[in-house]
């Protein structure tokens, strides 16, 4: 289980399920998280994982996963085994694994007892005829014409329409509740339809399959759940869910409990959505390091603590509202700020010479892998007569706050000491190709003049040692906070051309190059990056941009 170090944040939710363990209405509290297997989970899934998991793990109850399986034609034994990886990665374990396919016979059973009852039929009108009568929130629907068939004739196309004896749509069973009510989820909503396909659990056992409302209440009480947390949206059907554990010999009520969907801008979390991008191949699959999925902010390097973090900072209420993508990006931040091994490397490197330092010879310099957390130790840093700093940290002829290196000017290296530069060397273009400095001996750590203060500390790699690194810099998936925003345009307008762009020729240090995918590391003064799944060669390892540095000048120069 998740080892989150601050105590829980309270919310409506939380303060009902306490109540109900004060007042002993339970004993003990089962939730579930219900995904359908029909996509990988995204951040907003996150949410609710954190909450039903959160929530039962904190009074000491329980939390299935159940895969809402109920629509054969979208959804995949990947899928379902990628969700399962995605939860258990986000760090929570479920108490049992169920499906909602486990239950289509007692879902069928309970649809045969509401038939006997009066309170279900089967209706043959053609969706156009079941809709025009549907009414619209004004005006009350129309009775079905079918609508008073007998229990006998019902119960005989039922079975029929299981059996596979009509065509898909042909038939759909109804609840018999009322064509007139204010809620249109009330107006005899469909239960079953019969869909002549195979599951990827049942098989072709089925020709009919049971509605999500049907289902989803159905599979709540058979499994005992006491707070069954949904979002938003499922308001107007809890009388529905309400209706159908009333009407049928449930065991138990569950009490649905609606919450606000998690929403994030500059990004889009419908499934459907997600797999357009990846079937259209505007990213490179569900775990582009831009997707906000979970594989794709893990692959971005994302950790799961930062996931949790982030959902518990930003609480759970009935609220709707949109989350800045820089609150989700400070959560890693701030995660990586304080774990991330600090390394150099130079993205756009420009040579450097030290002309006074002894030719063929190198040393192995020790440096700190984390400033404030000295229990991370040190790392061995090689330096030697030639070295790469960054192109942007040498200007010939800067303004005047520049305290980088110019010509004639002093800059501190980072772990080692100061270097002036005294000499340039430029190509016929006339663009600088290499910069020669001399380094002051006497400015290396340890040594009298290690105090002495210059205005710039820059990073840099030995030459000699640096491994060449491909580093792929992420930005934003969509150019606009919410690419849905214009109901006018297709939002695939409002991709980002810029969201990927591959540093080829960046030089990190050998430390980089020992990592293992997933590995993560401050890039001193450049970033957060973690190793990515393709590389395969510790001689070119490659790199995501997890999330850039806020502040990376102050930090450095204090
Ligand atoms: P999508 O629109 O991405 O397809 P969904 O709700 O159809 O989402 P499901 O697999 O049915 O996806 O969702 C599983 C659970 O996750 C449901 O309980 C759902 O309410 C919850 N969930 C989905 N999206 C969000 C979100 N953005 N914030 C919070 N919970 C969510
Ligand atoms: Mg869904």
């Amino acid at each position: 289980m998740n080892n989150d170090q601050t105590p829980p944040v309270s919310n409506f939710i939380r303060n009902i399920v306490m109540r109900d363990r004060e007042t002993g209405k339970h004993d003990k509290i089962i939730t579930r998280f219900p995904p359908e297997p029909n996509g990988h989970l995204h951040i907003g899934h996150a949410k609710s994982i954190c909450l039903n998991f959160g929530i039962a793990a904190e009074f000491g109850g329980a939390t299935n996963l159940r895969f809402d399986d109920t629509n054969p034609l979208k959804e995949s034994d990947d899928f379902a085994q990628a969700i399962l990886n995605d939860v258990r990665w986000l760090g929570f374990e479920w108490t049992e694994l169920r499906h909602a396919s486990d239950y289509f016979q007692q879902l069928y059973d309970f649809a045969v007892h509401l038939i006997r009852n009066g309170k279900a039929y089967v209706d043959s009108q053609d969706a156009e005829a079941m809709r025009s009568r549907r009414g619209t929130l004004k005006d009350p629907g129309t009775d079905s014409p079918y609508r008073d068939r007998s229990v006998e004739e019902n119960l005989d196309l039922f079975e029929r329409m299981k059996n596979g004896g009509f065509a898909d749509g042909e038939h759909v069973l109804r609840a018999r509740i009322d064509m007139a009510s204010a809620n249109m989820n009330l107006r005899d909503p469909a239960i079953y339809r019969i869909r002549r396909v195979t599951h990827h659990r049942t098989g072709d056992a089925w020709n009919i399959y049971p509605m999500y409302d049907w289902a989803h209440g159905i599979s709540d009480a058979i499994e005992g759940i006491t707070h069954s947390l949904c979002t938003l949206e499922f308001e107007d059907h809890r009388p529905l869910y309400d209706w159908f554990l009333e009407n049928i010999p449930a065991t138990c009520h569950p009490q649905q409990i609606e919450f606000a969907r998690g929403n994030l801008d500059f990004t889009v979390m419908s499934k459907r959505k997600l797999r357009q991008l990846v079937e259209e191949g505007h990213v490179s699959d569900w775990d582009d390091p831009r997707m906000p999925t979970i594989a794709g902010l893990r692959r971005r390097g994302y950790t799961a603590r930062s996931i949790r973090t982030f959902w518990k900072e930003a609480g759970v209420s009935k609220a709707e509202s949109i989350i800045p993508m820089g609150v989700l990006e400070n959560a890693i931040r701030n995660d990586m700020n304080e774990n991330a091994p600090r390394v150099m490397a130079v993205l756009d490197p420009i040579k450097v010479v030290l002309t006074n330092y002894p030719e063929g010879e190198s040393e192995w310099l020790q440096a700190p892998s984390h400033p404030q957390n000295p229990e991370m130790g040190h790392r061995s840093v090689p330096l030697s007569r030639e070295i790469w700093i960054e192109r942007a940290d040498f200007m010939e002829d800067p303004p005047r706050k520049f305290f980088r290196l110019r010509p004639g000017g002093e800059v501190r290296l980072r772990n080692a000491f100061i270097i002036k530069c005294n000499d340039i060397i430029k190509d016929s273009d006339g663009s600088v190709t290499e910069i020669h400095c001399e380094f002051d001996p006497d400015s290396r750590s340890g040594l009298p003049g290690a105090a002495r203060k210059v205005k710039g500390t820059i990073h840099w790699v030995s030459a000699e040692h640096g491994i060449n690194a491909e580093v792929r810099l992420y930005d934003r998936l969509f150019n606009v906070a919410n690419p849905l925003a214009d109901k006018e345009k297709d939002y695939l307008e409002f991709l980002n051309p810029d969201s990927l762009s591959v540093v080829s020729s960046a030089i990190v240090e050998p430390t980089v190059a020992q990592g293992q995918p997933g590995d993560f590391f401050q890039f001193e003064r450049v970033g957060y990056f973690t190793i990515d799944q393709d590389s395969k060669d510790a001689a070119r390892p490659i790199l995501n941009r997890t999330v850039s540095l806020r502040d990376s000048w102050a930090k450095i120069n204090r």
